[in-house]
């Protein structure tokens, strides 16, 4: 702990994941994004440790923890330097198998989930032509006999390179034959190891940071029946279930980023002397630094709410949302801090805030942009009238 540090709850949890991470370092980063790649080893030693299984309930295998420590696993990696982006969702897109499908699915799935023998990370949803408006998706999967035939194309599908199963929502039934228009999606395990060649083409696209995101194009692509999940048709609702622990845990990541700036920008203002004093006695230094402090507290507090919330049962949709924007907001208010605190060293790639100040802007687009969250808080929270 640092002197920036907030007094810490979940002490142990942090110290283990800290100690983890010290095999990581900032260089170990830094050389992975100069080269592009997967953080594989890092991936490896998180799941062999359990980290990524923690959401899975002891009788599947997992640890059986709450979205709160969930969230301190993912936010102390992005804490001490690193890039939970990578694996954050190994962890939670289980939760629709887990909520949601069948008992055999349960058992067949989640416990190799668990033991890291299949990865789960990819999560099809994003369409090139739909984007936000995620209730006009278009990929559509057709039954025929014991299969399902899928025909579409998904954009922004992360570590489908570094996954075995990935969760698809397509299409069941016409938009022009729906009642309501969250109706007619249905949610599938497409098992990615076991596709007929030509059936399913991967085009990566390059990002500004390194992020292992692809276009999906499925082509008659067939995925067993039993491979739905739950219902066919209440797809889009079980992938909205989903969405608030996502929002939680990625406020987490944003917070360990914030933090990381924080503690950087201050040590950084404390040494560098121009003028005849250290730059952080300047106001113009301070300021800026202690505005995105504030504002990284107050997203804090609103993390450890919507998780608990979350954790006891309870509705919680306006605080994962509130949690998403204020930590996405605070953590890009800090890296934008951390840029001008070290003049022409925060461009420097050896000094890793470059890097992070590319990983953090991601957080006010997706998973979720912020326009969107403020569009929720506008009509479900205040009860303004739906503006799209
Ligand atoms: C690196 C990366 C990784 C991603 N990983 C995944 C993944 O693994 N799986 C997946 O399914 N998706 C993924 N996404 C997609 C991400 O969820 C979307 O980019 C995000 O939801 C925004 O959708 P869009 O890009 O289509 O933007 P659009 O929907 O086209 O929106 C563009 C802009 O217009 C604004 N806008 C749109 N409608 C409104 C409105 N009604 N009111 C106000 N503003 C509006 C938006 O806020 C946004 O700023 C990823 C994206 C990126 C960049």
């Amino acid at each position: 702990m640092t002197a920036t540090s907030p007094p810490a709850a979940f002490p142990e949890l942090r110290q283990a994941i800290q100690d983890l991470c010290r095999h990581y370092p900032n260089t170990y980063w830094r050389e992975l994004d100069e080269r592009r790649e997967y953080p594989d080893t890092f991936v490896q030693a998180l799941t062999e440790a359990g980290w990524l299984a923690a959401l899975i309930p002891e009788q599947y295998g997992g640890a059986g923890l709450g979205v709160t420590e969930a969230s301190v696993i993912l936010e102390e990696i992005n804490r001490c330097g690193g890039n939970a982006g990578a694996c954050h969702a190994q962890m939670y897109t289980m939760g629709t198998i887990l909520r949601h499908g069948s008992a055999a699915q349960k058992e067949k799935f989640l416990p190799a989930i668990a033991n890291g023998e299949l990865r789960l990370q990819a999560f099809g949803v994003t369409e090139p032509t739909t984007g936000s408006d995620t209730t006009k998706l278009k990929t559509r999967a057709v039954r025929r006999g014991d299969v399902y035939v899928i025909n579409g194309q998904k954009v922004w599908t992360s570590r489908v390179q570094h996954s075995d199963l990935m969760l698809l929502l397509a299409r069941t039934t016409p938009l022009e034959e729906i009642r309501k228009k969250s109706e007619g999606l249905s949610v599938f395990l497409v098992d990615l190891r076991d596709v007929k060649p030509g059936s399913l083409a991967v085009t990566p696209i390059r990002t500004m940071m390194n992020h292992e995101t692809n276009q999906v194009f499925f082509d008659d692509l067939e995925v067993p029946a039993d491979n739905l999940i739950g219902e066919e048709g209440r797809g889009f609702r079980y992938i909205l279930d989903g969405m608030n622990v996502e929002r939680i845990l990625i406020a987490a990541e944003c917070i360990g980023d914030g933090d990381w700036f924080i503690d950087r920008s201050t040590n950084y203002a404390g040494e560098r002397v121009v003028f005849g004093r250290p730059i952080g006695q300047n106001q113009g230094i301070q300021f800026p630094l202690a505005r995105a402090y504030v504002n990284l507290r107050a997203a804090d507090l609103m993390r450890y709410r919507a998780a608990a919330l979350f954790d006891a049962g309870q509705a919680c949709g306006a605080e994962a949302n509130m949690t998403k924007l204020l930590a996405a907001d605070a953590s890009w208010q800090a890296a934008n801090a951390a840029v001008q605190t070290h003049g022409g060293f925060g461009f420097a790639q050896e000094y890793d805030i470059e890097r992070k100040f590319r990983e953090t802007r991601l957080y006010q687009v997706a998973p979720v942009s912020t326009n969107l969250i403020l569009s929720y808080i506008a009509e479900h929270v205040l009860g303004l009238p739906r503006s799209y």
